[in-house]
């Protein structure tokens, strides 16, 4: 097809694809349905946010898309592989090898220095991080002069900003972010928001983030809308008024 030498077709390419996707939590009468066949599709080499109100999904979803969780149907396709179709121990390999994370707690090792947690994953991997791509990611994220520094000494901004260079550092398909601004003053929110859009747009980190912050949303190159456990909206560009508009039509049921 022609369509295959067109260049935005290049760069719209899938970093991965969830496809009808079911998740229940508990039986019975207590039984959840967390995701209810949900479909979404995320684009390489772009910064997606996931919004909607809490207990639609979001998490679940996330947890779906990075493998950490199995699914009750559907599929999910992280560059083409089904993650359906792998064991734990396979799912775990390419989870280290393939994605990085962000969550809201930082989750940084106490004990080791900020250099250390950025090359963490490496080191698990029994590798040694680039000494160039660490320079540029230390250099980016503003933490120059507090790599020997332990989390306990740092901010929670500058933690985030170790977490999010960690996250960078093995240069994986996909970083998944849960709420990383959930537990940031708006000042340094803003630091890490910068970061990962930069990831995105300079470095063509494909980037999803959790998120019920619309200024927040706002950062994204897209925002698609989670309402039980199901994508309802999307939003392209989005502004922070327009992710605001968007959250108030859905909570009032015009879907
Ligand atoms: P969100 O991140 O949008 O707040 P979640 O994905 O965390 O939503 O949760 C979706 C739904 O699944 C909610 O009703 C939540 O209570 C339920 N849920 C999530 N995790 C569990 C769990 N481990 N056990 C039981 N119910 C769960
Ligand atoms: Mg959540």
């Amino acid at each position: 097809m022609s369509t295959l030498t067109r260049p935005d077709v290049v760069r719209t390419a899938v970093a991965v694809e969830a496809r009808a996707v079911v998740k229940t939590y508990g039986h019975g009468a207590t039984e959840v349905r967390a995701l209810d066949a949900a479909d979404v599709t995320i684009p390489a080499g772009r910064f997606t946010a996931v919004m909607g109100p809490s207990g639609s999904g979001k998490s679940t979803l996330m947890h779906a898309l990075a493998g950490l969780d199995t699914i009750d149907s559907g599929q999910v396709l992280l560059g083409g592989t089904d993650l359906t179709t792998l064991s734990e121990e396979q799912r775990t390999v390419l989870r280290r090898e393939r994605i990085g994370f962000v969550f809201q707690a930082f989750n940084l090792v106490p004990s080791l220095t900020a250099a250390e947690n950025i090359a963490l994953p490496l080191t698990l991997a029994g590798r040694k991080p680039d000494p160039e791509w660490m320079a540029k990611l230390v250099d980016v994220v503003g933490l120059a002069d507090r790599l020997t520094h332990r989390p306990a000494e740092l901010s929670g901004g500058q933690q985030q900003r170790v977490a999010v260079a960690r996250a960078l550092i093995a240069r994986p398909d996909i970083v998944f972010a849960d709420e990383p601004t959930g537990n940031l003053d708006s000042r340094a929110g803003e630091a890490v928001l910068g970061f990962l859009g930069y990831a995105a747009r300079d470095l063509r980190q494909t980037v999803v983030m959790v998120t019920h912050d619309p200024s927040a949303a706002a950062h994204a190159d897209r925002v698609v809308f989670l309402a039980d456990g199901r994508i309802v909206e999307e939003l392209s560009e989005p502004t922070t008024a327009a992710v605001l508009a968007t959250m108030a039509r859905l909570t009032t049921g015009e879907v």
